[in-house]
């Protein structure tokens, strides 16, 4: 028996699949074809175990489906760039693409060291100017469309990170990276219009049921926020400086049942009738002063549900359009200019912010909606009535169930020209541009003549200047080098400045997985032909917490792409798998909590192969997984006895046999039944470990399955090596178990592989396809009843005799309970189906 030296095997494989180019693959149309990814990972320096798990987990479906027959596509790339390379770079005095460069180099080591079936030669680097030159060009086509603008608007700022944030990477009032409070500033930036496809990002999440996890499908439904109601006006009750008196307010509600228990209208401070209401009248200071120290609010404050809420009247009126009635006009500080129309009609009797609002400036509430068998009374209510119910002092509508009346109501509004159906989404704009340095440069120059000009295609990519010293505080050093801001106008050629914001870097992970396909590619982002066959990705793996942003922003970024000509597919991730944390001592591992284990440190330890069972046999992918040291033990013992069990216990017994060979060409017929055992059990294991990792990717379940097979063999070394025709049933065993293991633990199932005598390479084998007859055991169920009632089951052998059914049947545990202290005064057996025992 020779020792098993994980290191020298893994490191020996690892060279001779890299040196054949087995993980090399090319587009095949006669093929079909299987692209497996895992979201790329950001270069941070080390890979850590939840890396370790998402790329595991992206390895054994890749090396599965390789061998189910696909042409497989399984790249890795790099996120690289972003703010902690600048922070890095900063606080070691280095460049961010020093540091960034360096940091790939060390973790594509570590992730060969893993044994990884990828094709290297498709890595990218997203700040290489090879791979952002495209998105340059996206950009200014998106520019062209009308898809990119600029607009001047309050935004999410993180002062520590030192630039603006999307609203999805808003956290609960924090930065999604530093988890510190983000604070609103007014800016002009880059949008893209995301809002324009939110109907088909949301009517195409329909497409993803079955592949994607229900739980990412309503996060991103719930980010869409579709809401349908009203879009209704409510004209003005006097002209004001001097306007006509055709002026109103337009207000969008999804309550249109409510209409007519509307009795005052709410405006945020930022709503442009304001001034002009106020202008030279008795509450015009008053009114100037709240609406200036509500705008210095946070815009995340003004809509917490806990704001003490406020207001002040304008001293105009306007009226209700269902009522007649005049109600008064109020700015009140919950109400926000980004969401909706920034007019709220305010309906205190049906809406908890309004009913507080009403009682605390003592404004009139109107029921409109009537629980059945029950009567509100305005002035006795303690909370709005939200519930459904029964429509009252609501002119024609009175009667109606107010669900019903919704429709009625917007017909009603339709039909006499004062409002009409309106849709609305929660979904904001994709604010693209950021003010760091370590990023795409957005392409575009300003001229004080000509306004913004594209750079011309000719002069991309823009490059990222990379010998500018970085600012100690983090501020970009792109606005204060004159060497990147000046340029001559390439329409005008008058005096003229590049943008010095760079691309969010969300933008760069927005399409990688379509650049895969042909990474290489130099003057154009895809070639046309590679991306047809090999996109979209069927199988993307990745962690929860890209559920709305990079997902959201992706299946936006190929829609955009699509009506731009470039792409032909609709949605770039037909199945997805969100994995679980990896966590230790009940939390998710982390520097700060101290309880981070170096992935090196274990594959130096135990070896690459042992990293790997641990991590996919301690838990189901999508679930959390906690680290265990006596886990990892087992996994290591684990691979110490399959290695035992083939160099040691059945060495000189096993030849190069293929898996689960033909009944037949083992010549089973005559041998002792233990041989027909092992075969069954062979089968069995191909069988469930098959259906397990190809309909579940239930990795662990499979891992047992061949841990059982492993047992077995085991425990019958010596009756399988005392009949030496049964040696070629052994070897298909054998081959079997290596086979199904191998792409969970590949390095240890090839060296044992070709220890057996197999020339061919096992990364290169089909999956071992089992024979269904073989699985029939010759053993059959029997229900065993104690005076007619159906007590227990029993296994028995198909040709057993009465004597042992009748033994085994009194020896089932609850049939034992149940004739204990009883006499038995007879047994009757039918074969196969039946024994009932009358005892008393
Ligand atoms: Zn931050
Ligand atoms: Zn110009």
């Amino acid at each position: 028996m020779s020792r098993y030296v994980p290191e020298d095997v893994e490191t020996k494989w690892q060279r001779i699949w890299e040196e054949g180019g087995h993980f090399h693959v090319e587009a095949d149309p006669s093929r079909p074809k299987y692209y497996v990814l895992e979201m790329f990972p950001y270069p941070s320096g080390r890979i850590h175990m939840g890396h370790v798990r998402n790329y595991s987990i992206g390895d054994v479906v890749a090396r599965f489906k390789r061998m189910e027959g696909h042409n497989v596509l399984h790249p890795m790339g790099w996120d690289a760039f972003g703010m902690p390379a600048e922070n890095a770079a900063i606080k070691h005095k280095l460049h961010p693409a020093a540091w960034t460069i360096s940091n790939i180099d060390s973790m594509r080591v570590q992730l060969q060291r893993l044994g990884y079936s990828y094709d290297w030669r498709r890595e990218i680097a997203t700040c290489h100017p090879g791979y952002y030159v495209h998105e340059q060009r996206f950009f200014l086509k998106f520019l062209e469309k009308g898809l990119v603008y600029r607009k001047h608007s309050p935004q999410n700022w993180c002062e520590t990170c030192g630039t603006v944030l999307a609203n999805e990477q808003v956290i609960d009032g924090c930065c999604w990276r530093c988890d510190q409070p983000v604070v609103q500033k007014d800016l002009e930036q880059w949008f893209l219009r995301i809002t324009d496809y939110a109907e088909e990002l949301l009517a195409d999440l329909e497409t993803l049921v079955g592949g994607w996890p229900e739980r990412v499908l309503t996060m991103q439904r719930n980010w869409i926020g579709k809401s349908v109601g009203a879009e209704l006006t409510f004209p003005l009750a006097a002209p004001i400086d001097g306007a006509d008196g055709a002026e109103g307010i337009t207000v969008f509600t999804t309550r249109p049942d409510t209409l007519f228990g509307a009795t005052f209208m709410s405006l945020a401070a930022e709503h442009p009738l304001v001034p002009r209401l106020i202008a030279g009248t008795p509450q015009e200071a008053a009114v100037a002063a709240f609406v200036d120290k509500v705008r210095n609010l946070d815009r995340i404050v003004r809509s917490a549900d806990d704001l003490e809420k406020e207001g002040v009247f304008t001293g105009a009126y306007c009226i209700n359009p269902a009522t007649g009635c005049e109600i008064p006009i109020y700015v009140a500080n919950f109400v926000l200019m980004g969401y909706g129309t920034g007019a709220v009609m305010a309906v205190p009797a049906h809406d908890q912010r309004d009913f507080e609002f009403a009682r605390k400036y003592d404004l009139p509430l109107t029921v409109v909606i009537q629980p059945e068998g029950e009567t509100l009374d305005a002035t006795a209510l303690e909370a709005a009535y939200t519930e459904p119910g029964l429509l009252v002092a609501s002119g024609e509508f009175t009667g109606l169930p107010n669900e019903a009346a919704k429709s009625a109501i917007i017909d009603w509004l339709d039909a006499s020209g004062r409002g009409k159906k309106s849709i609305n989404y929660r979904l904001r704009d994709w604010n693209i541009s950021r003010q760091r340095y370590w990023g795409a440069p957005i392409p575009v120059i300003y001229c004080e003549k000509c306004g913004i000009v594209p750079v011309p295609d000719i002069d991309l990519p823009v490059e990222l200047p990379r010998d500018l010293a970085l600012m100690p505080d983090g501020r970009s050093p792109l606005p204060h080098a004159p060497s990147f801001t000046d340029v001559a106008c390439p329409l005008c050629s008058g005096k003229a400045r590049r943008e010095t914001d760079t691309l969010d870097t969300f933008f760069e992970s927005s399409w990688y997985f379509a650049r895969y396909a042909s990474a290489r590619e130099q003057d154009r982002p895809f070639d046309p032909a590679e991306l047809a066959y090999w996109l979209p990705v069927d199988q993307y793996i990745g962690g929860i917490e890209h559920a709305i942003l990079h997902l959201l922003y992706s299946r936006f970024f190929i829609k955009a792409l699509r009506d731009c000509g470039l792409v032909g597919f609709n949605e770039p991730f037909a199945n997805l798998l969100t994995q679980g944390m990896v966590i230790k001592d009940g939390s998710k591992m982390s520097k700060s909590k101290g309880n981070v284990v170096d992935p090196d440190i274990m594959i130096a330890k135990y070896g690459a192969d042992t990293v790997r069972v641990f991590i996919l046999f301690a838990a189901p992918p999508e679930k959390d997984l906690e680290w265990s040291d006596t886990g990892i033990e087992g996994a290591s013992r684990f691979l110490s006895r399959l290695w035992r069990l083939v160099t040691g216990e059945l060495s000189g017994l096993l030849t190069p046999v293929a898996p689960c060979s033909s009944a037949e060409s083992l010549c089973t017929g005559d041998l002792p039944p233990i041989f027909a055992e092992l075969r069954r059990r062979e089968h069995a294991t191909a069988a469930k470990a098959g259906a397990d990792i190809r309909e579940r990717f239930q990795f662990n379940t499979a891992i047992a399955a061949a841990m059982e097979l492993v047992n077995f063999l085991y425990a019958n070394v010596d009756a399988l090596r005392a009949e030496p025709r049964g040696a070629k049933a052994v070897s298909s065993a054998v081959g079997t178990l290596l086979t199904v293991l191998s792409p969970i633990a590949p390095h240890i199932c090839e060296e044992l592989w070709q220890t057996i005598g197999h020339t061919a390479l096992l990364i290169n084998q089909p999956w071992p396809a089992h024979d269904p007859s073989a699985l029939v055991t010759d053993e059959v169920e029997i229900v065993v009843q104690v005076c007619g009632k159906l007590r227990g089951k029993i296994s028995v052998a198909r040709d057993a005799s009465n004597a042992d059914v009748e033994r085994a049947a009194l020896a089932e545990v609850n049939v034992v309970k149940h004739i204990e202290g009883k006499t038995i005064r007879k047994v009757i057996v039918v074969p196969g189906k039946l024994v009932n025992v009358v005892a008393n």
